[in-house]
C-alpha cells in the first residue's frame, strides 16, 4: 500500500516528480542507511562515538496530493528521523522555512560546537561549498553573535531562536580564536582550521558535482572528500566501498536488494544512445548479473513501490566488480546535452572543455567557481553560451580580468570539445562559442530562484544547461562581459 510520495528535485531533468513509497520501501531505505555508514567506518572509527556531524541540512515542508496522501523530498524524509544528539545543527533549523536563515544558524552552532565536529558535509558538494561562501560573507557577523551569546536580528524565525536560547552564551576566547581564523588573507584549509578534529568532507562529489571538488579540495586542504551513496528519489541504488578514493575514481557498488536493476546499452563512444531496435526495449535491457566492465549503461529500475521499468535518466560506467556484484562509476545525466544540430554534446564532453579552459585562469589568480551552458539560436546559426562565474583571489577583482585570456578561454573550449563539434564549426553549422561572464552571486540567484519554485536545497543540483526562460533571464541580467571565440578550431 502507497504510505506517501517521494518528490525529486527536478533541476537537472526538468519538473519534480512524484515517487512512490510504501512501508517495505522505507525498510530497505532503513537497511542502506545502515549499509552505507559501515567502509566510513573502516577506515574512520565510529564517528557516531567519536563526535558530533556537521551536516548543512535544508528541509522543505511536505505538501498534500489531491489523493490526500504526503509528498515530500527524499532529504526531508531522511532529515525527520535523524537523532538530533548525532549532529551540531537543531532539527528546528533544519526545517527552517527560510533557507539563508536556516544556513546561518546551522553555521553558527556548527562553530560554537567545533571542538566536538568530527565530521564537516552536506548532501551534495554544492551545498558544502554554498555554506563556505556563506560563511565567507558572514564570520564577523557570527563571531559577534558567539562573542555576545546574542543571535542576529534578522533571523525571525522563532524555532530557530528558541533551538539557539537553549545553547547561545557569550564565549568570547572562542570568538576570538575563529576570527583570527577566519581573518587570514587566504582561505585555504579553512574547514581543517575551523574544525580541528574534523575528519573527512562527507558530500556527494561525482558526476555534475566533480566541477566542485577542486574548490573543496582548496578549503579543506588534505581532509579526505568522500562521497558515500548514489542514491535518487527513483531508488536506492549503490555505496562507495572505498571512501578514501579520489572523487574522480569513485565506484559504486551496487546493492541488489535495494530494487530490481536492469541495464540499457549506451554506446562508449561518447555514450550516445543506442538506437532502440524496432522500439523493444526488452531486448536491449541487460540484467545486473550480466553487465560488462568498460561498458556504460543508462540505468532502468523497477521498485517494490510500484515502479517498471523506469529510465532514471542516469548514465553509468561499470568499473569493476566486488566479489560478484558490480560496480559503477557515475558518467553524466543522459538528458542533459547541447545540440544545435545533431553533434550532441554531453555534460562530460562539456565538463573535459570547461576543465581545459579554465585551467588558463588558475595561473592568473582567478578561478572559475560556477558554470553552466544553453544553446542560443536566436540567430543562425546557433551556438553555445557559457555562463561563468569567476572569482579572483586574494582580493583581485574579476574586472581586471584581461578580455584577452577570455576569448583565449573560448577558443580553448572549442579545441577541447569533440571531433563533430568542430566539424560543424568549420563548416559554419555551428556559431563561435561565447563566454559571459557574470557578477559575483549570480548562480546563487539562480538557486534561490529553483528553491523559490520548490526544490529543496538539500537536494538543488545547477542544471549544467539551462532550459527556462526564468533561469535564462535570471542570469543574461547579471552579464557583466561576453567574448567570443575569435575563429574556427580546425
Ligand atoms: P533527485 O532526483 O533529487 O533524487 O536526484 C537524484 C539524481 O542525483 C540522480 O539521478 C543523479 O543524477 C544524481 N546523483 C545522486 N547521487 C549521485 C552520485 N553519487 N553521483 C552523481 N550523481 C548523483
Amino acid at each position: 500500500m502507497l504510505s506517501k510520495f517521494k518528490t525529486s528535485s527536478g533541476t537537472s531533468g526538468g519538473q519534480p516528480k512524484l515517487m512512490p513509497v510504501t512501508a517495505q520501501y522505507n525498510k530497505k531505505g532503513e537497511l542502506f542507511d545502515s549499509l552505507k555508514q559501515s567502509p566510513a567506518m573502516r577506515h574512520f572509527g565510529d564517528i557516531n562515538q567519536a563526535g558530533k556531524r556537521m551536516e548543512l541540512m535544508f528541509a522543505r515542508p511536505e505538501i498534500e496530493t489531491p489523493s490526500g496522501l504526503k509528498a515530500a523530498t527524499v532529504s526531508t524524509s531522511k532529515f525527520t528521523t535523524i537523532l538530533p544528539e548525532l549532529y551540531t545543527s537543531p532539527i528546528e533549523t533544519i526545517f527552517c522555512p527560510d533557507p539563508n536563515q536556516g544556513l546561518y544558524c546551522q553555521l553558527l552552532f556548527g562553530l560554537i560546537q567545533r571542538d566536538e565536529v568530527v565530521t564537516v558535509g552536506s548532501l551534495f558538494a554544492s551545498t558544502v561549498l554554498r555554506g563556505i561562501k556563506f560563511l565567507e560573507n558572514h564570520w564577523q557577523e557570527l563571531c559577534y553573535d558567539i562573542k555576545t551569546g546574542r543571535l542576529s536580528d534578522w533571523i525571525t524565525d522563532s524555532r530557530c531562536r528558541n533551538a539557539a536560547s537553549l545553547i547561545m552564551k557569550p564565549n568570547p576566547e572562542q570568538a576570538d580564536l575563529i576570527e583570527n581564523i577566519c581573518n587570514c588573507k587566504s582561505w585555504e584549509g579553512i574547514i581543517r582550521k575551523l574544525w580541528p578534529k574534523a575528519r573527512y568532507i562527507g558530500c556527494i562529489c561525482t558526476g555534475a558535482m566533480g566541477q566542485y571538488t577542486t574548490e573543496i579540495e582548496f578549503y579543506c586542504r588534505g581532509l579526505p572528500l568522500v562521497s558515500d551513496l548514489y542514491a535518487c528519489s527513483e531508488a536506492i541504488c549503490g555505496i562507495n566501498l572505498e571512501p578514501l578514493c579520489k572523487p574522480s575514481d569513485v565506484s559504486y557498488t551496487f546493492l541488489p536488494n535495494m530494487a530490481y536493476f536492469e541495464f540499457l546499452p549506451v554506446k562508449n563512444e561518447r555514450h550516445e544512445s543506442i538506437e532502440m531496435k524496432c522500439n523493444d526495449e526488452d531486448t536491449e535491457l541487460v540484467d545486473l548479473v550480466n553487465v560488462k566492465v568498460g561498458q556504460c549503461y543508462e540505468l532502468v529500475v523497477s521498485t517494490c513501490a510500484g515502479l517498471y521499468r523506469y529510465k532514471v535518466g542516469d548514465v553509468l560506467m561499470v568499473s569493476g566488480f566486488y566479489n560478484n556484484t558490480p560496480q559503477f562509476q557515475f558518467v553524466e545525466r543522459q538528458n542533459v546535452i547541447l545540440n544545435v544540430d545533431h553533434e550532441k554534446t554531453s555534460e562530460t564532453d562539456l565538463f573535459k572543455a570547461v576543465t581545459e579552459a579554465k585551467a588558463l585562469l588558475d595561473p592568473l589568480g582567478f578561478i572559475l567557481t560556477e558554470y553552466t551552458s544553453y544553446v542560443d539560436t536566436s540567430s543562425v546559426p546557433g551556438h553555445y553560451v557559457l555562463f561563468w562565474e569567476i572569482q579572483g583571489k586574494e582580493g583581485k577583482h574579476c574586472k581586471e580580468l584581461d578580455p584577452k585570456i577570455m576569448v583565449e578561454c573560448c577558443s580553448r573550449m572549442e579545441e577541447s570539445l569533440h571531433y563533430t563539434y568542430k566539424i560543424y564549426r568549420k563548416r559554419n553549422i555551428i556559431a563561435a562559442l561565447e563566454i559571459r561572464v557574470v557578477k559575483q552571486g549570480s548562480f546563487k540567484a539562480l538557486m534561490d530562484y529553483f528553491v523559490s519554485k520548490g526544490t529543496s536545497l538539500s537536494q538543488y543540483k545547477k542544471p549544467n544547461c539551462i532550459k527556462s526562460e526564468e533561469a535564462l533571464k535570471i542570469l543574461d541580467s547579471r552579464v557583466i562581459g561576453k567574448y567570443f571565440s575569435p575563429k574556427s578550431p580546425l
